[in-house]
């Protein structure tokens, strides 16, 4: 007898003995035996895929693909996705990376998601404890979304067995969070109607540690633009005079926007780079162009600083003589709010499956890692978070966005972390992508799917949670504040975004992809000892391979 099917009979065991044994014990508040004992087979599952939740964790990370150029990534998730039944869209909402995909019929429509673009720059060898790209200057999951997506298809597949052999009915959407790192895509998929059916959103973002939250916390919603100048070119030493410098006008907008900061409130956030500041020094730049994040806690807050935004560009053309081109939004994200109700049903489920057992070596990856930034060595968590609740008004100071913030205000969502970083890491760095293709992530990832799956089997066996899921969205969360999109309708995603730097990094990165048939692990591939640390002299000697 295979362990499975001795773990199947056990539990049909339990589903029949279930009844009795009911008799006899007093029944738990919400005890629901036939949902427990399906919740423990969809665990014991999740653990039999391991080795497949592990090998999509690394080969997502070998991709290391850049907002809207996830095409790898996607062509891959798709093949997976289409050869376990489900039907899949591809290039949803004018966006070729992205996609949704269903399986099953009937309600309720539960929708999984998760972020997959990575970070520029963040090139990283994993598992090794400092500083050392594997290739110089290339993008790098520096953030980790390399590892959602297993934690999400891990689950729905195991659940998915179930509801066939029980019948239940459901269905399963699975889709990407396309290009997060630049806020590009959810509020596209809203305006083209993909969450109209949807009754729950299930969104899971790496963390380091197991848990959930319910309500409005410290991140910011934004709004992403940019602002492009034109002016006139001359010989910037013989006519300098006849010039007119588009540059000048970026540098003028920057300058008016850092003096006005001291008198923005403490919760926004904005930041820019200037993707166009001319061609070379002799030649009045006649074209630049500057890219805004503008970031705060609310629409309106948001709407603002965006007005502000327009008033400095356009000041800084009049000053330059110069003329602003219509300023082109690339991305936005609404601030999340999320649902009470599934967070609390979440974090049962949280509690019964725990954090990953951590073993030496992952500790001591975790503590060299931590030494090397100067950070508490504090190691990987191996205590439970708690369940976190709103954050009251005067203690939301602002912080990062997710546009899961738009799906957020339009179906009941969460949002689950799973342990598969480090903690005390400064995000958006090479750091971030260490321990992104080792046993920390695989099993973070697995942890995850294994809340996600028993989640699912909530939501599919007590209609009750949906029901009053909605009830919060609909009497509270949405009581005084409606959705309006950020996007106007003129906005289209900036799918070009990216494009040129993949094209510069890829052929070097193709020749690193992971390949399963031939190595079990992606650290085996690439020859890295699991962990590699600094020796006590703290020499980097007998360091990583490749
Ligand atoms: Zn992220």
């Amino acid at each position: 007898m295979t362990r499975h099917a001795l773990v199947a009979l056990i539990i049909s065991a339990l589903v029949v003995a279930a009844p009795l044994a009911q008799k006899n014990a007093p029944a738990k508040p919400g005890g629901n035996a036939k949902l427990d004992a399906l919740k423990q087979e969809a665990v014991a599952d999740v653990e039999s895929r391991t080795q497949f939740a592990q090998q999509m964790v690394d080969q997502i990370f070998s991709y290391g693909e850049l907002g809207f150029q996830e095409f790898e990534t996607n062509r891959y998730l798709i093949d997976i996705l289409k050869q376990n039944g489900f039907a899949v869209q591809e290039g949803i909402a004018g966006i070729p990376t992205a996609f949704m995909a269903t399986w099953g019929s009937g309600k309720p429509v539960i929708a999984l998601g998760s972020d997959i673009d990575c970070i520029p720059q963040a090139s990283q060898k994993p598992a090794v404890a400092w500083h050392e790209p594997m290739i110089e200057g290339a993008p790098g999951h520096g953030e980790g979304h390399n590892s959602g997506q297993a934690v999400n298809i891990t689950a729905a597949l195991a659940v998915k067995k179930i509801m066939e052999r029980e019948k239940l009915p459901g269905t399963i959407r699975i889709w990407t969070g396309t290009a997060e790192e630049l806020v590009g895509t959810k509020a596209y998929f809203v305006r083209a109607g993909f969450f109209k059916d949807v009754d729950i959103a299930l969104f899971t973002h790496v963390g380091e540690n197991l848990d959930v939250s319910w309500g409005e916390r410290a991140g910011n919603g934004l709004v992403s633009v940019q602002y492009s100048f034109v002016g006139e070119t001359a010989h910037a030493a013989a006519n300098p005079w006849r010039g007119r410098s588009a540059l000048d006008a970026v540098e003028l907008m920057d300058i008016g926007w850092n003096y006005r900061r001291e008198h923005l409130r403490l919760q926004q956030r904005s930041h820019y780079v200037v993707v166009d500041g001319g061609d070379q020094p002799n030649v009045v730049p006649p074209t630049a162009s500057v890219w805004y994040y503008l970031r705060e806690l609310d629409y309106p807050h948001i709407m603002e600083l965006y007005a502000l935004a327009d008033t400095i560009a356009r000041a800084a053309a009049a000053m330059t003589s110069t003329t602003l081109l219509p300023p082109r939004i690339l991305g936005s994200a609404w601030p999340g709010h999320f649902n009470r109700v599934i967070a609390d049903a979440m974090y049962e489920n949280i509690k019964q499956v725990g954090l990953p057992p951590w073993t030496d070596a992952d500790q001591r990856l975790a503590r060299a890692l931590q030494k090397e930034l100067g950070v508490a060595d504090s190691g990987l968590a191996v205590k439970l978070d708690t369940l976190r609740p709103a954050l009251k008004p005067e203690e939301r100071r602002g912080g990062g966005s997710d546009d899961i913030g738009d799906v957020s205000w339009n179906v009941p969502t969460v949002t689950l972390r799973f342990p598969s970083n480090i903690p005390g890491l400064p995000g958006h760095n090479w750091a971030n992508a260490i321990s992104m293709a080792t046993p920390i992530a695989h099993k973070g990832a697995t942890a995850g799917a294994k809340v996600m799956a028993t989640t699912l089997l909530d939501l599919l066996l007590r209609p009750e949670l949906v029901s009053q899921a909605w009830d919060y969205f609909r009497n509270v969360q949405t009581k005084d504040i409606k959705y309006q999109p950020l996007i106007r309708p003129q906005d289209r995603p900036a799918i070009e975004l990216n494009r040129d730097i993949m094209a510069r990094y890829r052929p070097e990165m193709r020749r690193m992809y992971y390949d399963p048939s031939k190595y079990p692990t992606y650290l085996e591939q690439l020859g890295i000892a699991y962990p590699t640390v600094r020796a006590a002299d703290g020499s980097c000697a007998g360091g990583a391979t490749p």
